[in-house]
């Protein structure tokens, strides 16, 4: 499996701001927010992508999913956010592991760029 950024943070080589963490999955602040709160939500197991997902992975995905909303009552997010999985090149994905952005704190507009 090809190693990213994201695997070094998850064997804790690199630093990070980390927000939660369970068995499973890991949730950090991006580097580069996007909005006041801008947290990144990974799987450990390395998917590249949603798009290499695989049923197997149904139960882990269901998972972040539920960590989003975990970390968004954690921050504070009670009037509403935003989460999004860029999926390959055209959706503008640069880290080729498996992340979902939480981003709130500011109104989001649509449709996003
Ligand atoms: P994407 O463009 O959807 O693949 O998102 C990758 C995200 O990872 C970007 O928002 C980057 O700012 C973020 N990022 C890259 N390296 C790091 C890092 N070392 N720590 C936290 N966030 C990072």
């Amino acid at each position: 499996m090809s190693e990213t950024i994201f695997s070094k943070i998850i064997r804790k080589e690199i630093p990070a701001d980390i927000v939660y963490e369970d068995d499973l999955a890991l949730a950090f602040r991006d580097v580069h927010p996007q909005a006041p709160v801008h947290i990144l939500i990974i799987p450990k197991k390395v998917i590249v992508s949603i798009a290499s997902a695989t049923a197997e992975d149904a139960t882990l995905l269901g998972h972040l999913l539920l960590i989003v909303k975990k970390v968004a009552i954690q921050e504070g997010l009670e009037n509403g956010y935003r989460v999004v999985i860029n999926t390959g090149e055209d959706g503008g994905q640069t880290v080729f592991h498996l992340h979902l952005h939480l981003m709130g704190k500011r109104l989001m507009t649509w449709p996003p760029g």
